[in-house]
């Protein structure tokens, strides 16, 4: 089964670009949580977040 989903920021919900490969070169910052479940954060959460996705919390914390 291919049945990937339009990427969509988990912060904000803003939907990204269509493909995770255009998601990415938009500046969309893929990351993976705790079940290994693909998830995606917009340019500007990213930003807002670097400090955190750096210091690798776990999402529950934000
Ligand atoms: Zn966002």
């Amino acid at each position: 089964m291919t049945d990937t989903p339009a990427p969509a920021c988990r912060l904000c919900g803003t939907p990204g670009p269509a493909g995770p490969g255009a998601a990415a070169m938009a500046g969309w910052v893929t990351e993976r949580d705790a079940r290994g479940r693909e998830t995606w954060l917009c340019p500007d959460c990213a930003r807002r977040h670097a400090r955190d996705i750096e210091a690798r919390l776990d999402a529950e914390w934000w």
